[in-house]
C-alpha cells in the first residue's frame, strides 16, 4: 500500500537519538515551511531489517535547499548547496553528514490535481532508484511521522529476501546497478529475482558495462571491496560474466583460493590486535592482482586511477609475496628472525591478510603471528610526530623513514631514543636529497 503502515516505532528502536532528533527536526521545519519531507533509500531499508544506518537521505517536496539551510541553522551546521541539482549537504561539526534533495517538480502538472501531483513528485524520485528495497521512504512531517511510503512493494521484497529492479530497462539505463545488485544480494544473503536476473544477464551480454566510465565503476567497486562479504561478491562477478569488465586480463580462478580465505585472515589479524589496514578495499585489490604480471596489475591500477602510492603498494605486494612466504616456510631454522621481519616490513600492511591466506597451514600461520609480534615489540620509540617537528610535510616519506627505522631497530643497531632520532634525521636528509 501507499502509506499503509507506520514504522515510527522501528525508527525509535533502531536509530540513535541524535539521528532521531534530526529526523523530527526536519519534519518540524518542513511543517513550518509548508513542505513535505521524507527519509528515503538505504536508511529505510536497513531500519526495516533491524540494522542501524546513519546515512540520512532526505527528499523534500518543496525546496530542499531551503529546508537544508533551516536545518543547518537549527544545529549550527554547515550547508553545502548545489543549486543546479536542487540538493544540499548538511555537515555537522563531528563530520556527520546528511543529504537533502528536492523531489523533482512536474512543470506540466495541473493545479487542480495538486494533492496527486505532490505525491507523484516523490513517486518520481523513488522511481529513479535502483531496487525496490531501496525505493521506500518514510514521512517525517509531524502529523504523518513514520508513515511508510512503499509504491513498489519493497517491504515485501525485503521480507522475501529479493533484489528486484523497478523496470526492465534499469540495467541499460545505469549499468553500475549490475554491481549494486550483486552487492546487496551478497551483503544481505538475498536472491536476485529471476526476471531481474534475466535483465541483468541480457545487459551484461550486450556489453553495457564497457560503456560505463571507470570513475563510476570504481565508485561501486570500492564499495564492494570494502564489504565484509567482498569475497562472495567477487565470485558472483565471475559467475555473472561481469569480472572480465572489472578486472581485465585477470583470471578469477587463479586467485579464488586466496580470496576465499581472505575474510578469515582479515578477522584473524584483527583478532591478534595487529595492524588492521586503513583502506580495506586495498586488501582485496591486492589479493585480486597478486597472481598477475606487473604490467596487467599496473593496467588495472591505472584503470581505477589509483594514486602513485597505492599503485606502489600493489606492485610491492606482487613482487614480494612469494619470497616472503618462502622465507616464512624456511624459518625458523635457516633464517634470522630480523631478516624475516625486515621482509615483512617491506610488504604493505594491506598484503598481510593475503600472506596469511597463502600460508595455509596452522603452524605457518602461527609463525607469521610470532613475527608480527616481534615487529610490534621492536616498534621504534619515536613516531611521525618527531618527523613533523623536523618540519617535513606529512606524506609517504613518513612511512618510509619509520619502516627503515624499524628495520634498523630489528638489527639491534639503535639503543636509545637519541640513536633513533639521529637515524631518522640522517635518513630523511638523504631521502630528500635523492628526490631533488
Ligand atoms: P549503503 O548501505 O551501501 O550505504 P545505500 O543504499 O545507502 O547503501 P548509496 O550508494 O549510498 O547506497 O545510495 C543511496 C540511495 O540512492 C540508495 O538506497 C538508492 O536508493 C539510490 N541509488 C544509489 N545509486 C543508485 C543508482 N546507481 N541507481 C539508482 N539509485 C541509486
Amino acid at each position: 500500500g501507499l502509506t499503509g503502515r507506520n514504522i515510527g516505532w522501528v525508527l525509535e528502536r533502531t536509530l540513535p537519538s541524535t539521528v532521531r532528533n534530526i529526523l523530527r527536526q526536519a519534519g518540524q521545519i518542513a511543517d513550518r515551511m509548508g513542505f513535505k519531507v521524507y527519509a528515503a533509500g538505504g536508511l529505510v531499508r536497513d531500519v526495516l531489517l533491524g540494522h542501524e544506518n546513519l546515512d540520512i537521505d532526505l527528499v523534500v517536496e518543496g525546496d530542499g535547499i531551503l529546508l537544508a539551510l533551516e536545518l543547518g541553522r537549527a544545529y549550527n551546521a554547515k550547508v553545502r548547496q548545489h543549486h543546479q541539482f536542487g540538493t544540499a549537504e548538511v555537515v555537522f561539526s563531528d563530520d556527520f553528514k546528511i543529504d537533502v534533495a528536492t523531489a523533482r517538480v512536474e512543470f506540466y502538472a495541473y493545479p487542480a490535481a495538486l494533492p496527486q501531483v505532490e505525491s507523484s513528485t516523490l513517486h518520481q524520485d523513488l522511481y529513479r532508484r535502483d531496487f525496490t528495497i531501496n525505493a521506500m521512504a518514510v514521512a517525517l512531517n509531524e502529523d504523518s511521522f513514520g508513515n511508510l511510503v512503499d509504491f513498489f512493494d519493497g517491504r515485501e521484497d525485503l521480507q522475501n529476501h529479493i533484489v528486484r529492479v523497478l523496470h526492465n530497462l534499469s540495467f541499460i539505463e545505469d549499468p553500475t546497478r549490475i554491481l549494486r545488485a550483486i552487492r546487496f544480494e551478497q551483503r544481505y544473503g538475498f536472491k536476485i529475482e529471476p526476471q531481474t536476473l534475466k535483465f541483468l544477464n541480457e545487459s551484461v551480454r550486450r556489453g553495457v558495462l564497457a560503456k560505463v566510465s571507470n570513475d563510476r565503476l570504481w565508485d561501486e567497486l570500492k564499495h564492494i571491496l570494502a564489504e565484509t562479504e567482498a569475497e562472495g561478491m567477487l565470485r558472483r562477478m565471475e559467475e555473472l560474466g561481469v569480472w572480465a569488465y572489472i578486472f581485465p586480463r585477470v583470471n578469477y580462478w587463479e586467485v579464488e583460493p586466496v580470496l576465499k580465505d581472505l575474510p578469515r585472515s582479515i578477522r584473524q589479524i584483527s583478532d591478534w590486535g595487529m595492524m588492521v589496514p586503513s583502506s580495506g578495499w586495498l586488501v582485496y585489490f591486492i589479493a585480486v592482482l597478486h597472481w598477475s604480471d606487473a604490467e596487467i596489475a599496473r593496467e588495472n591500477c591505472a584503470k581505477y586511477n589509483l594514486s602513485k602510492r597505492q599503485t606502489e603498494k600493489v606492485l610491492a605486494a606482487l613482487k614480494g609475496w612469494s619470497s616472503t612466504v618462502a622465507l616464512i616456510w624456511k624459518a625458523p631454522r635457516h633464517v634470522k628472525v630480523s631478516q624475516l621481519a625486515k621482509a615483512l616490513l617491506q610488504m604493505p600492511r594491506e598484503s598481510y591478510p593475503m600472506l596469511l591466506a597463502i600460508l595455509e597451514e596452522d603452524e605457518l600461520k602461527e609463525r607469521f603471528r610470532e613475527l608480527l609480534n616481534i615487529i610490534k615489540d621492536s616498534k621504534p620509540r619515536i613516531n611521525g610526530k618527531y618527523i613533523k617537528q623536523l618540519g617535513y610535510r606529512p606524506g609517504p616519506v613518513y612511512r618510509e623513514a619509520l619502516d627503515a627505522l624499524w628495520r634498523e631497530r630489528l638489527d639491534g643497531n639503535l639503543r636509545t631514543e637519541e640513536d633513533e632520532q639521529a637515524f631518522v634525521r640522517d635518513y630523511l636528509a638523504r631521502l630528500t636529497k635523492r628526490s631533488e
